[in-house]
């Protein structure tokens, strides 16, 4: 999904996905219906943000089907160019569409996550293509965009959310309350996971503001010796 949304950030007009047959994957991993699931899902969010889903499609042919493959090409091909370059005909200006899409590719983590069973079923019928994903799903998807907050209260410093965080989006140090750069965050949800739950330091937070971070001079926690 992430590889779609950067070619349209980068300004392509059309994207498009070819894949196997389904059922007739080499792989084990039928990569093919993930692909599938993961195309619908993202025409529905190309749909939320403005932008005509016509612009992405997907495939499945063989490699002895030259024909349809051109055939295939040649009408997205005129439909890409139908719609003219990317945002004209959607009538969003170029900063608004990158910014738009920008916020998308950074969710990518927490909507694969969201949606993962669903991704990963196995769509056999082109009927079901259509109201897999419903806008109604879409939209709650992004009311519902959690946020990771540390409660100073309760974090021990014991680093291993900034160790695991992929985006090194946590604060950390020896001895110091960690927090949450909530710009870089990307939602993965991985220092929720991991905080020990003896600790529960992590909370998720989908209503309301996060509150801001603890000032850096309140960071450092004084521990206990037992020195006599
Ligand atoms: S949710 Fe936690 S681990 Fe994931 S990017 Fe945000 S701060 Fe890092
Ligand atoms: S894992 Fe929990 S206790 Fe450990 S540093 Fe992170 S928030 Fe603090």
């Amino acid at each position: 999904m992430k590889f779609v949304l950067r070619a349209f950030s980068n300004g392509m007009d059309g994207v498009f996905i070819g894949g196997c047959r389904l059922s007739e994957c080499n792989y084990v991993t039928h990569g093919n219906y993930h692909a599938l699931t993961m195309v619908l899902l993202c025409r529905k969010i190309m749909e939320h943000i403005g932008l005509n889903p016509d612009r992405l499609r997907i495939e499945f042919m063989s490699s002895s089907e030259g024909l349809l493959f051109t055939e295939i090409m040649n009408d997205f091909g005129k439909r890409v160019n139908e719609l003219g370059p990317l945002g004209k005909s959607e009538g969003i200006d170029g900063d608004e569409l990158k910014s738009k899409v920008h916020e998308i590719e950074k969710l990518v983590p927490y909507i694969k996550m969201a949606k993962r069973e669903k991704l990963a079923s196995r769509l056999e019928n082109e009927e079901e293509y259509e109201e897999f994903f419903t806008t109604d799903e879409i939209e709650e998807l992004f009311h519902e965009v959690p946020s990771y907050y540390i409660d100073p209260d309760k974090c021990q410093a014991c680093m291993i959310c900034s160790r695991r965080c992929p985006v090194e989006a946590i604060a950390g140090g020896k001895n110091l309350i960690h927090v949450v750069d909530q710009e870089t965050c990307i939602k993965c949800g991985t220092c929720f996971e991991v905080c020990p739950p003896r600790f529960g330091a992590v909370k998720l937070i989908s209503e309301g503001p996060v509150p801001p971070p603890i000032a850096e001079e309140e960071r450092k926690i004084a521990r206990k010796t037992n020195k006599k």
